[in-house]
């Protein structure tokens, strides 16, 4: 079984990343073949566009979803989305590994769904949505680092919602709409603040969360 972890902190001694270790770790021990897309080492360009292909089609009205299509049909996508999608295909589980930024997804990350989760590959074309998904039959989840309590993240809380409202749009809107079964996902709230011993004792949950569901 090959799992791909998409980790997106630029901090190799960040708390993020010691979850991204974990998670290594973890599921290598359980023979599974871990591959990692470091995208702020791999200084991933988040920015969709023109130059996400080879050459564009001869369309009158330059569109980049239709575009995306195009270079499917073609095999016209640069070297930098190919290999993130090659990796992708092989890949039976899926992680997001990231901090939570404005109550979603990093910037690098968000820029990594949209060019490589294309229209064509991911979703449309051959595809389906949600049950009908490119990626149905496997799994997904995140794994996500807070900077507010999980008492902010209640009705009655500062932010008046939950993390599951928060996350909803990823967790059903990108991961589940591409055909994803989502697990749930593992949060370790305001890192920043807890003691050592709360920070450890989230990695040795994470660590049995992972062996729960793997
Ligand atoms: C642009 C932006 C938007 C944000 N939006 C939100 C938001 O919407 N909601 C929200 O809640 N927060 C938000 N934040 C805060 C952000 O989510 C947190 O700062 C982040 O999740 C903390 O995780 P980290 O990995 O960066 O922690 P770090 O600060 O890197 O690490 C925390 C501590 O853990 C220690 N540590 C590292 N490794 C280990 C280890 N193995 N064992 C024990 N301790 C270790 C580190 O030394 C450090 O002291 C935002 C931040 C930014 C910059």
């Amino acid at each position: 079984m090959k799992v791909l972890i998409v980790h997106a902190h630029e901090n190799p001694d960040s708390f993020s990343s010691a979850l991204l270790k974990t998670a290594q770790a973890t599921l290598i021990e359980k023979n599974y073949e871990v591959n990692v897309s470091n995208l702020y080492t791999q200084k991933f360009n988040p920015i969709a566009g023109k130059h996400d292909f080879t050459k564009v089609s001869e369309a009158k009205h330059y569109k980049y979803a239709l575009e995306q299509f195009h270079a499917h049909q073609n095999d016209l996508f640069i070297n930098e989305i190919k290999i993130e999608k090659d990796k992708l295909v092989e890949a039976d589980v899926l992680i997001f590994n990231f901090p939570l930024w404005w109550f979603g997804l990093p910037a690098i990350l968000k820029g990594w769904v949209d060019r490589v989760l294309s229209y064509g590959f991911a979703y449309g074309g051959d595809y389906g949505i949600y049950e009908k998904g490119r990626f149905q039959g496997k799994k997904a989840l995140m794994s996500i680092t807070t900077g507010s309590p999980s008492a902010f993240y209640t009705k009655e809380g500062v932010h008046g919602r939950t993390l599951d409202d928060i996350l909803r749009n990823t967790q059903e809107g990108i991961l589940g709409l591409v055909g994803y079964e989502m697990l749930p996902p593992f949060i370790a709230y305001a890192v920043s603040r807890s003691t050592d011993e709360v920070r450890k004792s989230y990695l040795e949950n994470y660590k049995n969360y992972l062996n729960e569901y793997f």
